[in-house]
């Protein structure tokens, strides 16, 4: 396969090169403890595969929201948890002595530096910051397509300053996103689901022009339908994009996306665990109700719906699933695109940290062809933009 960037595969021999790999190792902690291990585990192939291939292995990472050193956010808390993760020795290396610290590393060694946003001008890519990390290695890799959507010293500058390839991860997350939007199978299915509208505009208009199928659910939904004239009662909605939904929904129709919106749904009077629940057309939810759901039978006419379709790309609950029984439309169609995964009929692609949560929630996240645990980068790149990290290591 052909790809727009170099991968770990076009470095040649990288035996005693000193590799600076950006990762993402923002994980967190609770009393010293890692307490989701997620993001480190994703950075081991690529760290593995150059310590074996005889590189100098330089991580760079980020930890918190530092504006410059912030002793409380040192990486050093993170060497014995990477440690025992990776089965492997991790020198910590801090900003000061990192040369002289480096250049006593053999072959094979992996080194953790220190947070990179001890550096005011990390995020602000300032040259300086660039020109001193980048001192330090002979090349660079990418792996951090989380950290992609920022153009930082660490994950874009760099890239500019020494030969630059897509880690294991950043490529695998890239592939995917490739295949759910960028050279899909049709019919592509996208399911846009969560709170707002208004957090989701860009993602919309940019999604109409590329899928055949745009499913609207979550509290979203509900301003759609308040823009067709249906009285959604007491729900979350946005009644202030009501011309936003219309043109949305116009821009659908000359592209030939055929939208999708629930005509029945699940209501309640209190928004609570278990509260009384109403299963009601959309036209019949009361004054005093919400809908907190979309209901069993368009639920079952999606499913259909994606049966249909070879790609789905998806965003966002359908319901406000952490909150029982609001959950069920979301793991039904969770269940039904996993099911349709495995027997091969259909490439999924999921992201966004809720998301995430529901596809766990519902037991299949396994079962997609892919989930995306980069929530900000993600959500960037469902709205069409260009991200900066990954621009960067254009061939
Ligand atoms: P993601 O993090 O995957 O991008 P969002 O943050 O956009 O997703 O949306 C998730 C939130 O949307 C959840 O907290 C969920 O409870 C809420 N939500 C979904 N449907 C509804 C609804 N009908 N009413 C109120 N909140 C909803
Ligand atoms: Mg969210």
């Amino acid at each position: 396969m052909s790809r727009p960037f170099k991968t770990l595969d076009d470095m040649g021999d990288v035996h005693g090169k000193r590799v600076l790999v950006r990762e993402d190792l923002n994980v967190p902690m609770a009393d010293g403890q890692v307490t989701d291990d997620t993001r480190m585990r994703a950075t081991v192939p690529t760290v593995t595969e150059l310590a074996d291939r005889g590189a100098i292995v330089l991580v760079l990472a980020h930890f918190g929201r530092p504006k410059g050193p912030a002793p409380e956010l040192s990486l050093a808390m993170l060497t014995r948890p990477y440690e025992q993760l990776l089965g492997r020795p991790v020198r910590y290396v801090d900003w000061e002595g990192d040369a002289a610290a480096v250049a006593m590393l053999q072959p094979g060694d992996i080194a953790l530096l220190e947070n990179t946003r001890f550096f005011g001008g990390e995020e602000k890519n300032d040259p300086a910051v660039v020109e001193r990390m980048a001192a330090l290695g002979d090349l660079y890799v990418n792996d951090a397509f989380s950290a992609a959507h920022r153009a930082h010293a660490s994950t874009e500058g760099l890239a500019h300053a020494l030969p630059a390839f897509a880690g294991r991860q950043m490529e695998a997350e890239l592939d995917a996103l490739d295949k759910a939007l960028g050279s899909p199978e049709h019919p592509v299915a996208a399911v846009v689901g969560g709170a707002k509208v208004s957090t989701k505009l860009d993602v919309l208009q940019h999604l109409v022009a590329r899928v055949d199928h745009l499913i609207i659910g979550g509290g979203m939904a509900n301003t759609f339908l308040a823009a067709r004239g249906v009285n959604v009662g007491k729900s979350l909605c946005e009644h202030d994009l009501a011309s936003t939904a219309e043109a949305i929904m116009a821009a659908a129709d000359r592209a030939g996306c055929t939208v999708h919106l629930p005509y029945d749904v699940v209501v309640a009077t209190e928004f609570k665990p278990n509260p009384a629940t109403r299963t009601v057309n959309v036209h019949e939810v009361g004054a005093d109700e919400m809908i907190l759901d979309v209901g069993p039978a368009a639920t079952e006419a999606l499913g259909d719906v994606l049966k249909n379709c070879r790609t789905l790309v998806w965003n966002g609950p359908l319901g406000a699933f952490e909150t029982p029984p609001f959950d069920a439309a979301t793991v039904a169609l969770a269940k039904t695109a996993a099911a349709l995964t495995q027997d091969g009929s259909l490439v999924s692609v999921a992201g966004g940290g809720d998301t995430v949560a529901a596809l766990n929630q519902a037991g299949v996240a396994a079962d997609f062809t892919f989930v995306s645990t980069a929530g900000g980068a993600f959500l960037e790149w469902m709205e069409g933009k260009a991200l900066p990290g990954v621009a960067a290591l254009a061939r």
